[in-house]
C-alpha cells in the first residue's frame, strides 16, 4: 500500500513536469528524498538546452544529490521519477543504490510517446590493447588491496579536484 507521503512526493514531481510542458519543455522530472523525508534534489530534463544527451531528469537529480552528500551512495534515499527510467538512468540509479525508486507512468505507456532507441551502437574491442588495459586494472586492484600513504594521498587529492579540472584532464587524455 502506497502511503500519503509517496503520493505527495509524486505529485511534486508531476507539478515540475507540468511546469516544464507549460514552458515548452519535456515532461520529465525527478526528485531525491532523504531518510528524513526532505527533498535534497529536484531536476528536470535539460537536454534541449544543454545539448548533453545525458541530461535526463534522473541523472541530473543524482548529480545534485550526490554532490550535496559528497558521496556516490544514495542508500537510505528514495527517488521519484515521473516515468519508468530509460536504460541509462536505470543503470545510473543502480550504481547509486537508492532504497527505492518510485515512478508514476509505466514503461509501456511511456513508450507510446517516446521514439524507441533503435540505434544500433557500433562497438569494437581494440584487442591489441587488451593486455595493457588489463595491467592498469590489475595495478588499480592491487593498490586497493594494499593501501599506502601515497595512494591515500592521491585519492584524496583527486577527490578535492574541482569538477572542471577533472573534465579538462579527461578531455586532454
Ligand atoms: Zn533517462
Amino acid at each position: 500500500m502506497i502511503c500519503l507521503v509517496v503520493i505527495a512526493m509524486m505529485q511534486a514531481v508531476l507539478d515540475m513536469a507540468q511546469e516544464e510542458v507549460d514552458r515548452g519543455g519535456l515532461p520529465f522530472a525527478t526528485i531525491v528524498v532523504n531518510a528524513q523525508g526532505e527533498i535534497i534534489a529536484r531536476a528536470v530534463n535539460t537536454v534541449a538546452d544543454s545539448h548533453d544527451p545525458t541530461d535526463h531528469a534522473e541523472i541530473r537529480a543524482l548529480r545534485i544529490a550526490t554532490q550535496k552528500l559528497q558521496s556516490s551512495d544514495l542508500s537510505g534515499h528514495e527517488v521519484y521519477a515521473i516515468g519508468y527510467p530509460c536504460p541509462m538512468c536505470l543503470a545510473a540509479l543502480k550504481l547509486a543504490k537508492p532504497k527505492k525508486v518510485y515512478f508514476a507512468l509505466a514503461l509501456k505507456d511511456k513508450n507510446k510517446f517516446m521514439k524507441q532507441a533503435k540505434y544500433a551502437l557500433p562497438m569494437e574491442q581494440v584487442k591489441d590493447k587488451q593486455e595493457k588495459a588489463l595491467d592498469i586494472f590489475k595495478l588499480w586492484s592491487s593498490s586497493q588491496l594494499k593501501p599506502h600513504a601515497s595512494t591515500t594521498e592521491h585519492v584524496r587529492h583527486k577527490r578535492t579536484q574541482p569538477a572542471s579540472l577533472l573534465v579538462r584532464s579527461h578531455a586532454d587524455f
